[in-house]
C-alpha cells in the first residue's frame, strides 16, 4: 500500500448505467475524476472505473465511441481497473452464454443475470481480504462462474465467486458505490497511487 501524496485522475466511464455514484464516492477520498466519453480522454487518466449497467448496451457504445480497442490495450499495459457487476462483465475473458466477449482482459468466465428473476436483487453481508463485513449490494448481478489459477478470489456469497484480483484489475459482482462503505474504493486508489508513475510514465 502507497503512502504517497501522488496526485491521481480516475476515470469513470460514463457511457451508460451508475456512474455519478463512483465519482462521488472517490471524490469523497479526494480523488479527481473525469467521465470518459471519448477516446482522447484515456490519455488523462491513471486508473479506471467501469460501472454498473447493461453490459451489452455499454459494449455496443465502447465500439461505437472506438474506445473498445485503446481501453483493452492500456489494460493490457497496466491501467488499474475496478469494474463493478456490468463493468465485471465487460472485462471478462468469456461470457458463458457463448455472447462475444468485450475487453476479455479478466481471465474469468462470468454467468450474467446469474440470480435468475427472483432473487434479481438483494443484500448481503461478506468479508473480502482486510475488509471485513462489507455490505454488498446485488442488482441483476453477474457471478464468476470459473477463474483461471493466476486469478485471486477475494470473495465468495452462498458458494459463488463475487469478487476477483488479477494484477491490477478488480472484479466486482456487487455495487461498492451504492453503500456508504468507502474501503473498496480506497483499496482501489492506493492500487492507482502504487503503479500510477508507471502508467503515466
Ligand atoms: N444485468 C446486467 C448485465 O448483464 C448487469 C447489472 C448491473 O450492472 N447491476 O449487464
Amino acid at each position: 500500500m502507497s503512502t504517497s501524496d501522488n496526485k491521481i485522475t480516475i476515470g469513470v466511464l460514463a457511457v451508460q448505467g451508475a456512474f455519478i455514484e463512483h465519482e462521488h464516492m472517490l471524490q469523497s477520498l479526494g480523488v479527481d475524476c473525469i467521465e470518459i466519453r471519448k477516446p482522447e480522454q484515456l490519455d488523462q487518466i491513471d486508473g479506471i472505473v467501469l460501472p454498473g449497467g447493461e453490459s451489452t448496451v455499454q459494449g455496443q457504445l465502447l465500439r461505437k465511441l472506438h474506445m473498445l480497442s485503446p481501453l483493452r490495450k492500456m489494460i493490457q499495459n497496466g491501467l488499474p481497473v475496478l469494474a463493478t457487476c456490468a463493468g465485471l462483465i465487460l472485462l471478462s475473458e468469456e461470457i458463458d452464454n457463448g455472447e462475444p466477449a468485450h475487453l476479455a482482459t479478466l481471465p474469468v468466465t462470468v454467468k450474467r443475470n446469474a440470480y435468475g428473476r427472483q432473487l434479481g436483487s438483494f443484500c448481503t453481508t461478506s468479508d473480502l481480504p482486510q475488509i471485513s463485513g462489507f455490505p454488498m449490494v446485488f442488482i441483476r448481478a453477474p457471478y464468476i462462474a470459473s477463474t483461471q489459477e493466476s486469478v485471486k478470489v477475494l470473495g465468495t456469497v452462498d458458494g459463488h465467486v463475487i469478487a476477483v484480483q488479477y494484477k491490477h484489475q478488480i472484479g466486482l459482482s456487487f455495487h461498492p458505490e451504492l453503500t456508504d462503505d468507502t474501503r473498496i474504493h480506497q483499496y482501489f486508489v492506493e492500487m492507482v497511487r502504487g503503479t500510477a508513475k508507471s502508467n503515466i510514465a
